[in-house]
C-alpha cells in the first residue's frame, strides 16, 4: 500500500542520512507516528531509535521536543544532526543564559525542527511565548524507563513530563523510547506519561552482529593485556566493578605501555571530560571504566566490550555490552567471571538502602546474571529469553558456547549424583556444602550435620570442589536446580530434575571451549580511510565517527566508488556529508585504486 507520508519519510532518510531503507524495526514505529498515534517503542541499544522520531519530526509542521536525560548525549545527537544539515539544537544547564535566550529566540522564529531538552527545563511558563507561535507537534521521550521506579535508572525529573504535556495549549503527539523491555516498566511508561491508546512496538532484542562469550577462571589481567595487544586498532571499553579495580587495571596497562584512558566517578570533572573526549575522538582506543561511563556515549565504532567483573543484572550487562557494534559491524562482548564478583554484587545489594521487596527482586536479577555466566547453552538465547522473547532455539553459532558446543556430552550420571545429593540433604543447604558432601570433605560442618553419613557422601571424590561447584551452577543455569532468593541461598530441585532422578530423562551439556574469538581483518584501504577521517575530524574538531561511521568506511572499501554519483550509493552518506567530505574521500579512493593498478 503506498502511503505518501511514508514515501516522504524514505526520501528524507536517503537525503539526510544516506541510508537506502529503514530497518525492519524502524518502519512500524515511524508509520504509527506518521498516523498520529501515541507510540511506545522498545528497541535495544543500537537498533536506531533516533531516526524513528527524527524523521517524523522533519515531516510534522511544528516543532518536536526531544526529552533526554543526559547532557552529553544531547550534545552528541544534536552535533550529529547539524552535521547532516538538519536544523536542531538543545537546551540544558550547560548553556549560559545568553546562549539559552538565543536558542529560545530561534525557536520562536521557527529556526529548528528538533529541540533536545533536559526534563528539569520543562516548564510551560518558560515556553509559553514560543508555543503560541510555534506549536509543538510531538514530544519524544528518550530513555523513557527513567520514569519507572522498576527501571534501572529512575529519575524523578521525568515525572514532570506528563504535567507539562497536559498544560500545553494543544496536546502534541507523544512518543516514548526505551531499551528496557520488562512489562512493569512498559506499563509505568504508558500510565505515567498519560499515553492515549498507544501503539506499542517491541523490537527483537537480538543483536546478530555481536559475539558473546563468558570466560571463567581466567587470569583476568593477562587476558586483557593479551587481548589489547592482539587488537591494537580497535576501539573498546573495559568495564570494572569499582573505582579501585579501574585504577589498578589502568595503572597496570599503563606500565605495560598500553595506551588506555580511564573513567569513574572519583575523577574530577575535567579528567572525566578529557577521558571521554580522548575516547570519542579516537586519541585513545581503549577506556577502562566503571558503569558510570557510557550512558550518553554514542560512539558507533566500539569493536569490543570486556567486562572485567560481572555486572548486577542482565539488563545492565546487555546495555553495557550493547555499546559494541552499534554501526552494525561485528562486535565482541566478553565477560570475565570470577566467583568473587557474585559476592561483591550481593554485598552491594545487602548494604543498599532499598526495602526488602526490592532487595529480593535485585537478588533474583543477580541470580539470572550468575546463571548467564554458567549456562552451557547458547548465550544469545539466554539473553533473548530473559527479555521475554521466545522461539529461535537453534544454536546461534556466534557465541562462545555455540562455537564450542558442536558436540554435546551426556552428563546424565553426573546430574543424577548431584540431584540425589540435593534430595538427600533435604534441599536445605547452599551450594558450597552440597559440593563438599559430593567431594566427601571431612570438614567440621559436614560432620556436625552428620552429612558424612549420607549415601551420596564422596560420590565425586575424584573431582575438585571448584569443578563440582561449576557443575552445580550449570544445572542451576539450565533450570534443573534452583537457588532460593535469600541471604543464604539454598539449592533446591526443580521439576525436570525429578525426571532425571527417576531415570526418565537424560541430560546433555555443551562444554565451553578455551579458544579466542575470530579477529576481523583490516585491509590497508580501511586504515587509510580511517586516517583521513581522523585528520578531517581534527580539523573540524568533531569526533571521527561523526564524519563517517566504521560501517560507512567499510562499505566504501567494498564498493570503491570513483565518482560522486557512486559515492552517493555508499551506506551512510547523505547529501550534506557528500558535499562536505565527498571530495576528500574520493581523492583517497582514487589514489588507492591507481596504486592497485600501477
Ligand atoms: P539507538 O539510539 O537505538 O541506540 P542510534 O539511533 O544511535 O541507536 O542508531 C545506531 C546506529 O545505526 C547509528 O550509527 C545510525 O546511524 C545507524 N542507523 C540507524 N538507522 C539506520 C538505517 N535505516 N540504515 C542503516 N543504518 C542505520
Ligand atoms: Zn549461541
Amino acid at each position: 500500500m503506498s502511503d505518501p507520508y511514508f514515501e516522504k519519510a524514505r526520501e528524507l532518510l536517503r537525503h539526510y542520512y544516506g541510508y537506502p531503507s529503514f530497518r525492519p524495526a524502524q518502519e512500524p514505529v515511524i508509520r504509527s507516528l506518521l498516523h498520529g498515534r501515541d507510540t511506545v517503542a522498545v528497541m535495544p541499544t543500537g537498533a536506531g531509535k533516533s531516526i524513528c522520531f527524527q524523521i517524523p519530526a522533519l515531516i510534522f509542521p511544528g516543532l518536536t521536543l526531544v526529552i533526554s536525560p543526559l547532557i552529553s548525549l544531547m550534545k552528541d545527537q544534536v552535533d550529529d544532526l547539524v552535521e547532516q544539515g538538519i536544523p536542531a539544537t538543545f537546551l540544558n544547564s550547560s548553556l549560559s543564559p545568553s546562549e539559552a535566550d538565543e536558542r529560545l529566540h530561534g525557536m520562536e522564529q521557527g529556526r529548528y525542527k528538533l529541540v533536545y531538552i533536559a526534563p528539569e527545563r520543562l516548564d510551560t511558563s518558560y515556553f509559553q511565548h514560543i508555543v503560541e507561535r510555534q506549536p509543538i507537534s510531538m514530544v519524544a521521550v528518550d530513555e523513557a524507563h527513567c520514569l519507572s521506579q522498576w527501571g534501572h535508572d529512575f529519575r524523578p525529573s521525568y515525572r514532570q513530563i506528563a504535567p507539562f504535556i497536559v498544560a500545553l495549549p494543544r496536546r502534541p503527539l507523544v512518543a516514548a523510547f526505551t531499551a528496557t523491555a520488562t512489562p512493569e516498566v512498559r506499563d509505568d511508561i504508558i500510565a505515567l506519561l498519560g499515553l492515549v491508546h498507544p501503539d506499542v512496538h517491541v523490537t527483537g532484542f537480538d543483536r546478530p552482529n555481536l559475539y558473546f562469550e563468558v570466560r571463567r577462571g581466567e587470569d583476568k589481567k593477562r587476558f586483557v593485556e593479551r587481548y589489547l595487544r592482539k587488537h591494537p586498532h580497535e576501539a573498546g571499553i573495559i568495564y570494572a566493578a569499582t573505582r579501585k579495580e579501574v585504577d589498578a587495571l589502568y595503572s597496570l596497562l599503563a606500565r605495560k605501555h598500553l595506551a588506555v584512558g580511564r573513567y569513574h566517578a572519583g575523577l574530577s570533572d575535567a579528567e572525566r571530560e578529557k577521558a571521554q573526549d580522548d575516547f570519542l575522538y579516537d586519541n585513545v582506543q581503549v577506556i577502562v571504566a566503571t558503569n558510570a561511563f557510557g550512558m550518553g556515549i554514542d560512539k558507533s565504532n566500539v569493536r569490543f566490550v570486556i567486562h572485567y567483573n560481572m555486572p548486577r543484572s542482565i539488563e545492565a550487562y546487555y546495555q553495557e555490552a550493547g555499546r559494541a557494534g552499534r554501526d552494525g559491524e561485528p562486535g565482541t562482548c566478553i565477560l570475565l567471571f570470577s566467583p568473587q564478583d557474585t559476592m561483591t554484587q550481593k554485598y552491594l545489594i545487602d548494604v543498599s538502602t532499598e526495602d526488602d521487596e526490592r532487595k529480593r527482586y535485585n537478588l533474583g536479577r543477580l541470580q539470572k546474571m550468575v546463571d548467564y555466566c554458567h549456562t552451557p547453552e547458547c548465550l544469545r538465547h539466554f539473553i533473548i529469553h530473559y527479555f521475554g522473547e521466545t522461539g529461535g532455539d537453534a544454536a546461534c553459532g556466534n557465541c562462545g558456547n555455540c562455537r564450542a558446543g558442536l558436540e554435546k556430552c551426556d552428563v546424565t550420571i553426573d546430574a543424577q549424583k548431584v540431584f540425589s545429593c540435593v534430595y538427600r540433604m533435604h534441599e536445605r543447604f547452599g551450594l558450597t556444602l552440597v559440593a563438599q558432601v559430593l567431594k566427601g570433605s571431612a570438614n567440621s560442618r559436614v560432620r556436625e550435620l552428620h552429612l558424612d553419613k549420607l549415601s551420596t557422601y564422596g560420590l565425586m571424590k575424584e573431582r575438585s570442589i571448584p569443578d563440582i561447584k561449576l557443575l552445580i551452577q550449570r544445572f542451576i543455569a539450565t533450570d534443573y536446580l534452583g537457588l532460593t532468593e535469600s541471604r543464604y541461598p539454598v539449592v533446591v530441585l526443580k521439576p525436570p530434575a525429578y525426571d532425571v532422578l527417576r531415570g526418565r530423562a537424560q541430560v546433555f551439556q555443551a562444554v565451553p571451549h578455551e579458544e579466542e574469538a575470530a579477529v576481523s581483518e583490516d585491509t590497508g584501504l580501511f586504515e587509510e580511510l580511517r586516517a583521513l577521517r581522523k585528520s578531517i575530524a581534527m580539523r573540524d574538531r568533531i569526533p571521527p565517527y561523526l564524519v563517517f561511521s566504521d560501517a560507512t568506511l567499510r562499505d566504501m572499501c567494498e564498493r570503491l566508488p570513483q565518482t560522486a554519483e557512486e559515492m552517493r550509493e555508499v551506506r551512510g552518506i547523505g547529501e550534506h556529508k557528500l558535499k562536505k567530505y565527498g571530495d576528500d574521500f574520493l581523492a583517497c579512493l582514487l589514489a588507492y585504486t591507481k596504486k592497485q593498478h600501477a
